[in-house]
């Protein structure tokens, strides 16, 4: 068995098809079956290199692996339908020889008005075919007026192409109804994709094509192709679409669609593994979070959703969230300092094992990597200004009584050693506060916020240092 992702360089890596790759590659683990990467390059002017290196860059980062592709090689390369041209040319001069295919000299301002008439009358457009049956002085003089001819496949009238689709079923297609004989070449030479998509997948032996379901209506055409070039068909199966919460196709409009984005935003690459297999397929125990080589181990051709998949941004930040949690916490800390470093706060001035901490009491607030400056800003910072609802704590009569205690207590009989165990119940004891009026001011004086880590937690991480700074700050600012 053999599968392959199929993008084309023309821009970043869509979540849509990235759940078309990561599909893929689990079912190609699940049926130890090859998987190939090829670059649909053809279209010349909107493929870049760029855009290709991009693309393979965020597949290994998901964690994708393929056995062959254009940078990995393989036994029926190249991989690159540009570097390939050689290859198609020679099928096109077999269907042109074979009459299965003809120059059309039709010019684009030509076809343009049949589109429009066809448009205006309430048709579709089909070919006409007028260029079917030139003899040779009607070619001469349509080259002697400079034409450059396209190529293409003459549609074979009553056929009927059945598809047995994984996901969709029996579909079935007349040939009648594909739009008419269709261009396979361009005028400057360039093949469609339509035409040498099907080559490319019996050259490479695929033998389970699995994409996107708007590819279904091109499947007849290509199926077309290979019976007249006598190669073979593969297995399909269409995915249903992913679509916004409106129901409409997913963009941009909905929320982040770039594979890219989401990895710089801080989302976990098995998370997004996780959530994109899900858009497509649901294990059967009903369970949400699984891992790569779990989900290998459940998915089948035959178990893939055959309903629109609906993208719910949330659902996905709430299960980076889960990732996040159930993350190594050393590996947690790897991967949360470049996060910390774009928010300023340099790694390499803490102690690490103390930045670990920290890293674990506030990592369960964040869903996103990029989350934690925001959280950690808490231990990191050395003082916090106080938010409305600390200003307005720090103000009552009784907190003043709190803090002015705890400022007492931190310069003249807590040190480094004990300031952790004793600040709180020495408040206490001190000043007869308890519940509310003790923990709300304390925990406004030292966070700058009601609300955070438990204090137990929050006073012995943020060291004496800093208490202390907090406290005289909070004394300078609400108790003179
Ligand atoms: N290159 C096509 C695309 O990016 C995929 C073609 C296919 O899977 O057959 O949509």
């Amino acid at each position: 068995m053999r599968l392959r992702f199929a993008p084309s360089p023309t821009g970043y890596l869509h979540i849509g098809n990235a759940r078309t790759a990561v599909l893929n590659y689990l079912l190609a683990r699940k049926y130890n079956a090859a998987y190939v990467l090829r670059i649909e390059d053809t279209d010349m002017e909107r493929s870049t290199r760029r855009s290709e290196d991009s693309i393979l860059q965020d597949l290994r980062w998901l964690g994708i692996r393929w056995d062959e592709g254009p940078d990995t090689g393989g036994e029926n390369g190249p991989y690159r339908q540009s570097e390939r041209f050689d290859i198609y040319k020679k099928y096109t001069d077999l269907l042109l020889e074979q009459k299965k295919a003809y120059h059309c000299y039709c010019s684009q301002e030509e076809l343009e008005a049949m589109r429009r008439e066809a448009s205006e009358a309430g048709r579709a457009f089909v070919y006409p075919g007028r260029c079917r049956s030139l003899d040779r002085a009607e070619r001469a003089a349509f080259e002697a007026e400079g034409r450059r001819p396209t190529v293409r496949f003459r549609v074979p009238e009553g056929e009927t192409v059945v598809v047995e689709d994984h996901i969709k079923g029996r579909v079935v297609f007349e040939s009648g109804n594909i739009g008419g004989d269709f261009i396979i070449v361009r005028s400057d030479g360039v093949p469609v994709y339509n035409y040498i998509v099907i080559i490319d997948d019996a050259l490479m032996k695929i033998t389970h094509v699995v994409r996107g379901e708007d590819h279904l209506p091109n499947t007849p055409k290509q199926v077309l192709i290979a019976r007249a070039l006598g190669l073979p068909v593969p297995e399909y199966a269409h995915l249903s679409l992913v679509l916004g919460s409106d129901r409409s196709k997913l963009s941009k409009r909905h929320g982040i669609t770039s594979v890219e984005v989401y990895r710089k935003e801080g989302y976990l690459a098995e998370a997004l593994v996780n959530y994109l297999a899900m858009l497509g397929w649901a294990a059967e125990s009903g369970e949400e979070i699984l891992s790569i080589d779990e989900m290998a181990s459940q998915i089948e051709m035959g178990n893939l959703a055959r309903s629109a998949a609906v993208f719910d941004f949330q659902k996905l930040r709430w299960m980076n969230g889960m990732y996040i949690r159930a993350l190594d916490l050393s590996r947690a800390a790897d991967l949360f300092i470049p996060y910390l470093a774009e928010s300023g706060y340099d790694a390499s001035k803490y102690d690490r094992p103390w930045l670990e901490r920290v890293i674990d009491a506030v990592r369960g607030n964040c869903e996103v990597l990029s989350d934690i400056a925001r959280y950690a800003a808490l231990f990191l910072d050395d003082i916090m200004e106080p938010d409305a609802e600390a200003v307005a704590m720090l103000k009552e009569p009784d907190s003043k009584i709190v803090v002015a205690e705890a400022r007492r207590l931190i310069t003249d009989e807590l040190g480094e050693s004990n300031y952790a165990a004793e600040l709180v119940n020495l408040i206490k004891k001190n000043t007869g506060m308890k519940g509310k009026r003790l923990f709300m001011p304390v925990r406004a004086m030292l966070t700058g916020s009601l609300h955070g880590p438990e204090l137990d937690i929050t006073v012995p991480l943020l060291g004496y240092d800093r208490c202390r700074a907090r406290v005289e700050y909070a004394h300078r600012r609400f108790c003179s």
